[in-house]
């Protein structure tokens, strides 16, 4: 071990968790912390090895710019972006947090700053672009310093399987053995479970804790326009355009070629007579990478200043856009990834109030994506095809738009929150609705599978039994000799997935339990089984038509917490932490206390139930749960 005398103690962390509010009031002015950012904290300060995926916006960065202020050594911060680099240093530093960045972008003399002050200890966070990794100098200076935490930002990069993969993320895991393996935390704001997977393997990420959450937008409203040419398209620009009434509009194209026509057919008179008196008086202007650097720069400044309010542009314009009032985002063409449409659709109503997200789908346009993974260097062709066949799938999603979304980050906390009941899935009119002989009877079969097994499995059992799947586990049940077996065998499993979302979506099965979700027949799905209702599509269809726009309410679903018990069992905890003198999270984790918040165990055999809680746990604190539990009804 190099740096034996600087080890810290094993208890070194315990005392600064105890108080983590204070530190985010202190130090970041914040009042609470916002969800998943406690558990990626106590895990960072306890030194697990923790991957974030949250989006854009939902403070990732404070995962690791808090425990760097509590934990000894310099924190390390691959980052791509210099530019967003420079705007972290410098709000570090205006916190009075000793951060610094070091790239290609600096002067020697700048440099040489850097180095003498990692050298002089006087730095906790250090900013680095992924390809400084190379230079063997700026490595051996690192060793001799002590990295208690490597960051890695934007870490879906080092996924083939991404979107954005960039091979200098390969390098990391080495820089991170040569570091003595510091423990890591991976961040990103787009990846799939798959790329999940991927980081943690590539990262040899240990047993990694994984916070996934914050994907749902309850102010946006999505949808899609099928369009059959490009004249229906730019109509339907038109219309949304002529509907929006304040804010700013961006309207994102797949090429600067239709950029610019966009743009122009916009700018026509005979164009803007036809808008309403507000969406005439708007300014248009457009943004690709084949603009010079100032002409970029002033756009860019005159859409965020609001002289600019409808802007057409290429994925050139996003990086670090933080325009709260951004009311409609149109996609004119099909994106690459559902990624890609998650990140750029987000950039709509950052300020919270409502706004819209619409893709304006024409087959054709695939072919243009097509067409740029044909081109696109470096044989990961089959990833990026299959990125865009989900995006197309997107598109034709028969449930609600934002589960849909949800559910391919693999959010499944807000997945478990139901439908959004706003975007053009959840409003319409259910007759309109397939009802497709096909689906009707894989439904049934769905649902039948579910009650014959009573709740007891999650979705990929009943998808692999109704698929016929051979698995060990299925053979170990013996659900090869049940009748629901292969029942669905000519249907692909994504698509025995979909129904089966469908009927979630719709009402008709439930999803208990968050961490080992299972599926359940609700009433509704019972009934139809029985026959005395027809099967229909759409969320919640019995009900009023009012309430079926509204998301659920918490109180609705059962397994949600009851945030008045999740307080007043953190409260609990926070006592038992101080009589103890130990850190809160070793006494239960949120995700605990957030199961007995939604299950409310009355009893100790209920309470025993809940993951986190072992024999001696229960027999410490059971009895202080179940007063809080009990006394709060
Ligand atoms: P991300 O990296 O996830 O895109 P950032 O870390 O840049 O997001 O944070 C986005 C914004 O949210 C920043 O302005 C940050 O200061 C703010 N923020 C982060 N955490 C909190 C919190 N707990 N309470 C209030 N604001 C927060
Ligand atoms: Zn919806």
């Amino acid at each position: 071990m190099r740096h034996l005398s600087l080890d810290p103690p094993d208890s070194l962390n315990v005392q600064p968790i105890c108080d983590l509010n204070h530190q985010l009031r202190q130090r970041f002015g914040f009042t609470e912390f916002r969800h998943g950012q406690r558990e990626a904290i106590e895990a960072v300060l306890a030194g697990r090895d923790v991957l974030a995926v949250m989006p854009t916006g939902r403070g990732k960065s404070l995962c690791f710019q808090l425990p760097a202020t509590l934990m000894q050594g310099v924190t390390l911060v691959i980052s791509p972006l210099i530019a967003l680099m420079k705007d972290q240093v410098d709000g570090l530093r205006a916190r009075g947090i000793a951060a610094s960045a070091f790239h290609s972008g600096l002067s020697e003399h700048e440099r040489d700053r850097v180095i003498q002050d990692l050298r002089l200890g006087r730095i906790r966070l250090l900013y680095l672009a992924p390809e400084r990794v190379q230079h063997e100098r700026f490595i051996r200076l690192l060793r001799s310093l002590w990295v208690s935490r490597l960051v890695v930002d934007e870490a879906h990069c080092i996924s083939h399987w991404g979107h954005d993969f960039r091979p200098d993320y390969l390098r990391l895991n080495d820089l991170r053995r040569e570091l003595g393996s510091p423990p890591c935390l991976a961040l990103t704001a787009t990846a799939t479970k798959k790329v999940q997977d991927d980081i943690c393997e590539k990262l040899r990420l240990n047993e990694p804790l994984r916070v996934v959450t914050g994907f749902r937008r309850p102010n946006l409203r999505f949808s899609v326009r099928p369009c059959g040419s490009n004249a229906e398209k730019l109509a339907a620009l038109e219309a949304l355009l002529s509907d929006a009434v304040s804010g700013s509009m961006l309207i994102y194209c797949a090429t600067r070629k239709h950029v610019e026509q966009v743009a122009a057919h916009l700018s026509r008179d005979s164009v803007l007579s036809r808008l309403t008196p507000d969406a005439s008086r708007r300014a248009v202007g457009f943004y690709h990478a084949g603009l010079a650097d100032d002409v970029r720069a002033k756009v860019h400044e005159q859409f965020l200043s609001g002289q600019i309010s409808i802007l057409v542009a290429t994925n050139a314009f996003g990086m670090g856009i933080d325009k709260p009032d951004v009311r409609l985002v149109v996609h004119y063409d099909v994106p690459g990834s559902v990624e890609a449409y998650y990140q750029e659709a987000g950039r709509a109503g950052r300020d919270g109030a409502p706004a819209r997200c619409v893709l304006l789908f024409q087959h054709r346009d695939v072919s243009t994506q097509e067409y740029f993974i044909q081109q696109s260097p470096g044989g990961h062709a089959t990833a990026l095809r299959d990125l865009l066949r989900q995006m197309v799938a997107y598109a034709s999603v028969e449930i609600c738009r934002q589960l849909a979304l949800l559910d391919y980050f693999g959010d499944v906390e807000e997945t478990a929150l139901g439908p959004c009941g706003q975007c053009d899935r959840c409003v319409a009119d259910p007759d309109s609705r397939e009802t497709d002989h096909d689906l009707l009877a894989a439904a049934r079969s769905v649902l039948q599978a579910v009650a014959r097994f009573h709740g007891r499995f999650g979705a990929t059992k009943i998808v692999e039994v109704l698929h016929g799947s051979l698995s060990k586990s299925v053979l170990g049940l013996g659900l090869h000799t049940t009748p629901s077996f292969g029942q669905l065998k000519f249907l692909t499993r994504p698509a025995i997935g979909r129904v089966i979302r469908c009927l979630t979506a719709s009402g008709h099965l439930r999803i208990e339990g968050l961490e080992f979700p299972l599926l359940e027949l609700t009433d509704k799905g019972a009934r139809v089984l029985e026959g005395s209702v027809p099967l229909l599509w759409g969320p919640d269809s019995e009900e009023p038509s009012a309430q079926r726009n509204q998301p659920r309410s918490a109180a609705q679903l059962t397994s949600r917490p009851d945030p008045d018990l999740f307080e007043r069992l953190r409260r609990l905890r926070t006592e038992l932490a101080h009589e103890e003198g130990v850190a809160p999270f070793l006494i239960f984790h949120d995700k605990t206390l957030r199961h007995i918040a939604g299950l409310r165990p009355s009893s100790v055999v209920a309470l025993q139930e809940i993951p986190g809680i072992g024999p001696a746990k229960l027999e410490r604190y059971g009895r202080k749960v179940l007063e809080v539990v009990n006394g709060s009804e």
